[in-house]
């Protein structure tokens, strides 16, 4: 005890961007071959269309777009290859990592403020939210596959052309983008769940204290500075900015795909110099830039 509030919340401001640099290599890893193999499909698809665009100044015929059509549904096919298994295992690495993250971060924390650490070490779990986008990873990337080649028409090929063609990829990326929400949702999961078992092990008053990243969207600022109970919600559908609203309550971050915010752990018996670190960190996120 002893040191300034402010020292406290600019060590838990620069957990939550250590906590981005984690989410951001994630998401690479289990991102970059789906990204690389689709990328690659639709360079030889495009070859494909402009081979058999420029034998013939009329349209391709029937014959020719149906080959197309069939190669272009082998190359994605072996771009989905194998994506699903590599994804899943990705982003449970990364949820195992982001647990241990989020443990040894709230540890030192709460032993720096508090003057003690905690008297047993927790069980360390990624937790529910981690564990359902980790296993539900496979059945994404599936189903963006499938709304692919439902693009992937005689009809929208004959009549856009090349357009049709990149249409078909531009459906199939979403795949990339539902890995990286996936990642990122496991790894900010992780990490709260990871704060909370180590919250749990200080003792029985322990509570969490929402840290919002330094330019956290406005329901995340609303956040900011609020306590409950390990295990307990925080409320839902707080925000400074009723555009930006999340109606549920929840155990904690991330709010949103892509929220970095973080738990740690705090007692209200603690005396922290200066302001209380919890309306210090609340008046930071309400005087924050994006305002
Ligand atoms: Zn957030």
């Amino acid at each position: 005890m002893g040191t300034d509030s402010h020292t406290w919340a600019t060590h838990a401001h620069k957990q939550t961007a250590d906590l981005q640099a984690l989410e951001q290599q994630a998401t690479h890893t289990a991102t970059a071959p789906l990204a690389a193999a689709i990328a690659a499909a639709q360079r030889a698809a495009t070859t494909q269309w402009l081979t058999i665009t420029s034998a013939v100044r009329t349209a391709p015929g029937a014959d020719a777009i149906r080959r197309l059509l069939q190669r272009i549904r082998e190359l994605l096919a072996g771009a989905f290859r194998g994506q699903g298994a590599h994804a899943q295992q990705a982003i449970q690495e990364a949820a195992l990592a982001a647990v241990q993250f989020g443990a040894a971060q709230a540890a030192r924390i709460g032993t720096l403020i508090g003057g003690s650490p905690p008297p047993t070490s927790p069980v360390l779990e990624p937790g529910p939210q981690a564990q359902a986008v980790t296993e539900g990873v496979t059945k994404a990337i599936d189903n963006e596959h499938h709304a692919a080649l439902a693009l992937l028409t005689t009809a929208a090929i004959t009549a856009g052309g090349l357009a049709g063609v990149t249409a078909v990829f531009r459906r199939a990326r979403r795949a990339v983008a539902r890995v990286a929400n996936a990642a990122a949702v496991a790894v900010t999961s992780a990490a709260a769940a990871g704060a909370a078992a180590v919250a749990r092990a200080f003792g029985p008053h322990m509570l969490l204290l929402w840290v919002a990243e330094v330019d956290a969207c406005p329901a995340c600022r609303a956040y900011a500075g609020r306590t409950t109970r390990p295990g307990k919600p925080f409320p839902g559908g707080l925000t400074l900015d009723p555009r930006t609203v999340f109606p549920s309550p929840i155990v904690g971050p991330p709010r949103h795909p892509h929220c970095r915010c973080v738990v740690i752990p705090w007692r209200s018996d603690w005396q922290t110099g200066g302001t209380p670190l919890p309306l210090l960190l609340r008046q930071r996120a309400q005087t924050a830039r994006r305002i």
